[in-house]
């Protein structure tokens, strides 16, 4: 584990966890656990209409980041909501998934979740290898039903081409 990278002036009203900043999408149980990983469908919601930033909350810029997996990259959508550049270039390097510091899924739930039914995309992953990260770098995105999970929103790149797309380097590689 190497240390967390420093927190940027704009997100240091973010309460931390472990060193990273707890993104403003993140849901927290009662008790104050927060769930990485996990999206809370009403801030997913809030953060695609409203076009705000899924780390700091705030109304995007001009330009935004999607991240993308590979297989995101087929359909071109991601039920992630976006990033603007600041946090995205924080999040490269600080989310344990983008940087590649963890290889594969979360093998099991987390244990504030045990009870919940888990999403079955979820359970599919846990364990997978991981799959490659992209940076989606957009003007901007229409809201869809996800084209294989219709009950979920996505942010699709399909109509409006994306500025640019880059690989997220994995660190250490
Ligand atoms: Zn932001």
């Amino acid at each position: 584990m190497t240390a967390p990278p420093p927190v940027p002036a704009h997100l240091s009203d973010r309460p931390l966890s472990g060193g990273l900043v707890v993104p403003w999408i993140t849901p927290a149980t009662t008790g104050g656990v927060y769930l990485f990983g996990n999206l809370a469908a009403t801030s997913q919601h809030r953060c695609l209409h409203e076009r705000r930033c899924q780390i700091c909350g705030r109304a995007l810029p001009g330009e935004a980041v999607l991240f993308a997996r590979t297989s995101d990259l087929r359909t071109r959508c991601t039920s992630e909501p976006a990033s603007c550049p600041p946090c995205a270039a924080y999040s490269a390097g600080a989310c344990p998934m983008l940087s590649g510091a963890r290889s594969t899924y979360r093998t099991s739930t987390h244990p504030a979740l045990a009870g919940v039914p888990a999403d079955p995309q979820r359970r599919l992953r846990q364990g997978a290898p991981a799959e490659r990260w992209y940076a989606v770098h957009v003007q901007q995105y229409d809201v869809i039903p996800h084209p294989s999970r219709p009950d979920n929103l996505a942010a699709s790149w399909q109509r409006i081409p994306p500025v640019r797309i880059e690989a997220v380097p994995v660190a250490g590689r």
